[in-house]
């Protein structure tokens, strides 16, 4: 049968059913028949047998359910028959454990279902021909075993009861299937018996009889989705009742551009709808919610602390957000990368409420057994998130509200996975939840709009007045075949099943093509003529069909609108307000290196305090082992003050005079508690020879005394007076003196104290505090297998890596003058975007989002 869905419903009557292939379309044919039984100025009717076949069958097993002398298996509904796949992968592979468990059995589950559909017997010889398919029919053959001693059936295995017992269902006089591309021969088998019976059997195409095809090229793949949405606009300015559809492949993945797109477009989201819905566990609340759940006692990632810290769906988040956000901060300071919780509960004053919630809920987590039912685990996470304040304090809104609503629901459908394991743990019943929510694709209700945007094969059939299929692309359409991994490809390509080969995948592609140009009165068909460096055509299946020309309205979009409504005016912005006597400056000589480097980078950082967050990492970072490192070498000169001591120590006294500085300078950082016994032990082994590496080279030097060991000072430069900390002074034989700044990083180099703007300008700095008696500078590095120093001095020191410099009074003056020049520049408010070298200045700058220098130039 062909004709449109109005001509359809005419001939329905209360003997017939209509079956469609999905729950969308038979909600539009059921819309069709109340429109008819209102135009009969009828105020009752009975509901029409109009569903998809999926209800149907499972309509159908109810009814033999309730026939006297049958005693069925129980039907597994797909929670427990994913659960059931799970689990059954896990047994099969546990020789060879897999890495991605639940991916495989949902694989499997899929390979399952098509061999059934297709009648596919475990027993074919091409099973054993590879590893693969004989591992899913080892599989397999374990979830047929589960099944039948447990005495349950699947949800495509139990056709084949409906078909074996066909003649105890009452039989419709007539079903019609509408909009069916195609039908596996398991429900034809399944509907031959029906028609055994006496019933008749149809199927019915959509005809729109006025429908017109066109296809229209763009210039690529963003120029395609605005143009469709440009347009989807226009036809609803002039026929506001018209329905449109727009069906965009793999909208899943694109959703959230799509609707960005259509939000530019029509400035509101009340004309369309967006059919394609989110995984439950994308949704904040249920992310939210599950992490909450896999808070561990003794070992949580920052991460996930961070995200309990900040999340608004949890107890107290807005009246306590200033103190967590300060908590993760020093969290990360503190290179914490992992938190025990326990520990950490005693240790945040300032989160009262989160600290008493926390206890709480570790109290009752500690209080289950190890083992329970999954009915009492799903109870159990309830209640912890209810301790937790899950949802929050805030008035969730109306999506959100019936997202939380499905995860209690979930709670209680997976009560049902106890028929198939009945005691499990907290964290696999954890994992059974998380897995089932992933797989829910939810989508919050809306109200009904004219503008529908859908999936290819949910599109199918659906009538609408104007309808556009986005991608079709000589590299798209016709889809490259994807057999089934592990059913046999020689299988399949005998029995033509779906995504077999090239040949089905071309024929089903043209039908498919063919319904759509018949279902709406104006249809186009898009593809763009490029992708990447790629050259696209119009697919083969609708090359035939005539080019439209658009003509639509003139889109500018929001920005371009508010640029064109405003008068601009320029005005640049690079200077902050001067220093003022109440304005409290810290930073030190930092400041100084960061006005040289960029004036904006050191108003940001100095002025408006905008540093980077700490990244912690699982060891000691950089600038944990530098402060070890400062402090264990201070400590050492503390005792022994002078190469002449150090000179004495033999090797024995030398090593353990190091290891007791290492020891000591580790009690007072404090970091013992957050690392293992054997770590700390490995890096204390770690800095003691780099330690005595370093002294070896001391040793060779004329004789100095280290008179001086983190010395603070302060320097005056222009208005501003900066505190410093002098790493090390040493006294030489001439009674002149040397600075030396220790480095733990490589790559330092003495060009980074000249030009007008110095990149490293703290050494030169120190030697302006005592101009007369200082002599020399010098960087002294420690970095394994990268030791010794790299300085200027006055004088020939007869020290590696020191050169003599005899413009040493010229230069002191000259760092005098471009210092006080930089920090007047500070003072005075010059924050310019100027960055002393463009990229290389830039590169490990965190502040790019705020001075926006990739808008100038691109940085990478
Ligand atoms: S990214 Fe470059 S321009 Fe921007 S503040 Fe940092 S150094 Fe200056």
């Amino acid at each position: 049968m062909i004709g449109n869905y109005n001509d359809l419903i005419d001939q329905y009557d209360e003997e017939t059913i209509l079956l469609t292939p999905n729950r969308r379309l038979a909600a539009v044919l059921q819309q069709i028949y109340q429109a008819h039984q209102v135009e009969k100025n009828l105020s009752v009717w009975k509901t029409p047998e109009i569903m998809p076949i999926n209800l149907w069958l499972n309509q159908l097993w109810k009814a033999l359910n309730t026939h006297p002398t049958e005693t069925l298996p129980i039907l597994l509904n797909s929670l427990q028959e994913n659960y059931l796949w799970e689990k059954v992968v896990k047994i099969a592979t546990e020789n060879t454990p897999l890495l991605q468990l639940s991916e495989t059995a949902h694989a499997a589950k899929a390979a399952w279902g098509l061999m059934q559909q297709w009648d596919i017997s475990l027993d074919h010889p091409s099973f054993e021909t590879t590893s693969d398919y004989f591992t899913f029919k080892k599989i397999a053959l374990l979830f047929t075993e589960f099944c039948e001693s447990n005495h349950w059936v699947d949800n495509i295995s139990f056709i084949n009861l409906l078909i074996k017992n066909n003649r105890l269902i009452s039989s419709p006089k007539k079903i019609i299937l509408v909009g069916f591309t195609e039908v596996s021969p398991k429900i034809k088998n399944l509907l031959e018996a029906f028609e055994t019976q006496g019933s008749s059997i149809q199927y019915f195409t959509l005809n729109n009889n006025h429908a017109t095809s066109y296809q229209f090229a763009a210039a690529d793949k963003d120029v395609e989705l605005l143009t469709l949405a440009r347009y989807a606009k226009d036809i609803h300015e002039q026929y506001p009742l018209a329905k449109q559809g727009y069906v965009i492949p793999e909208l899943d993945k694109i959703r959230d551009r799509v609707q960005q797109v259509f939000t530019a477009v029509f400035e509101n989201e009340d004309h369309f709808n967006i059919s394609a819905g989110k995984s439950l566990t994308h949704y904040p609340i249920i992310y939210s919610a599950l992490l909450l759940l896999k808070l561990n006692p003794s070992a949580t990632p920052l991460d996930t602390f961070a995200h309990l810290l900040h999340t608004p769906f949890i107890g107290e988040a807005e009246y306590e957000k200033t103190a967590r956000t300060h908590l993760h901060l020093q969290l990360r300071k503190n290179n914490f990368s992992v938190i025990n919780l326990s520990t950490l509960i005693l240790n945040m004053p300032h989160c009262p409420l989160l600290a008493k919630r926390l206890t709480t809920f570790l109290n009752l987590q500690k209080s289950q057994p190890e083992y329970q039912s999954h009915a009492a685990w799903m109870q159990q996470f309830m209640q912890l998130l209810t301790l937790l304040g899950w949802p929050g304090e805030r008035s969730i809104n109306s999506p959100e509200y019936q997202v939380a609503e499905q995860l209690i629901t979930l709670f209680e459908n997976l009560n049902a996975l106890d028929h198939i394991d009945e005691r499990v743990t907290y964290f696999s019943a954890l994992h059974s939840l998380e897995k089932a929510a992933s797989k829910i694709l939810f989508q919050p209700k809306t109200p009904d709009a004219p503008i529908q945007i859908l999936g290819l094969l949910e599109a199918l059939a659906l009538p609408f007045d104007y309808l556009w299929i986005a991608n079709r692309d000589d590299l798209s359409w016709p889809e490259q075949p994807k057999p089934n991994p592990f059913i046999p490809k020689i299988l399949q390509r005998e029995l033509n099943m779906p995504r077999s080969n090239a040949s089905r995948e071309l024929e089903y592609c043209k039908a498919i093509t063919e319904q759509f140009k018949l279902a709406a009165t104006q249809m186009i068909f898009s593809y763009a003529v490029k992708k990447g460096d790629l050259a696209l055509k119009a697919s083969p299946l609708i090359r035939d069909l005539p080019p439209i020309s658009l003509s639509l309205t003139n889109y500018e979009s929001i920005e371009e609108k508010m640029l064109r409504s405003k008068h601009i005016e320029w005005y640049v912005d690079a200077k902050a307000p001067a220093i003022t006597s109440t304005e409290k400056i810290q930073g030190g000589t930092h400041i100084i290196k960061s006005q040289a480097l960029c004036p904006f980078r050191a108003f940001a950082e100095w002025r408006l305090h905008a540093h980077d967050m700490d990244e912690p990492s699982l060891g000691l970072r950089g600038k944990d082992r530098g402060q070890l490192l400062h402090k264990s070498l201070e400590l050492f000169w503390n005792t022994h003050h002078n190469q002449e001591n150090l000179l004495h120590l033999s090797s024995e006294s030398l090593m353990n005079a190091l290891y007791q500085c290492i020891q000591e300078a580790i009690k007072e950082s404090n970091i013992k508690n957050n690392y293992p016994k054997k770590y700390i032990q490995l890096e204390i082994k770690r800095l003691q020879q780099l330690l005595l590496e370093w002294l070896e080279i001391e040793k060779k030097r004329e004789p100095f005394s280290v008179i001086k060991h983190e010395k603070k000072v302060q320097v005056k430069l222009d208005q501003l007076t900066f505190d410093a900390r002098i790493d090390r002074i040493d006294l030489l034989e001439n009674g002149k003196k040397l600075i030396i700044d220790y480095k733990t990083g490589k790559y330092n180099s003495i060009q980074s104290w000249f030009s007008d703007r110095p990149e490293e300008p703290q050494l030169p700095l120190y030697a302006l505090t005592d101009t007369t008696q200082t002599i020399g500078i010098t960087f002294a590095e420690l970095t394994p297998g990268n030791i010794g120093f790299k300085g200027l001095s006055q004088y020939d020191l007869n020290i590696e890596g020191i050169k003599l410099f005899s413009e040493w009074s010229t230069q002191l003056t000259q760092w005098q003058t471009i210092l006080t020049q930089i920090s007047a520049d500070f003072y005075r408010g010059a924050a310019q975007v100027d960055p002393k070298e463009t990229p290389s200045t830039c590169l490990w700058c965190t502040l790019k989002p705020l001075c926006r220098i990739q808008e100038e130039c691109e940085i990478t």
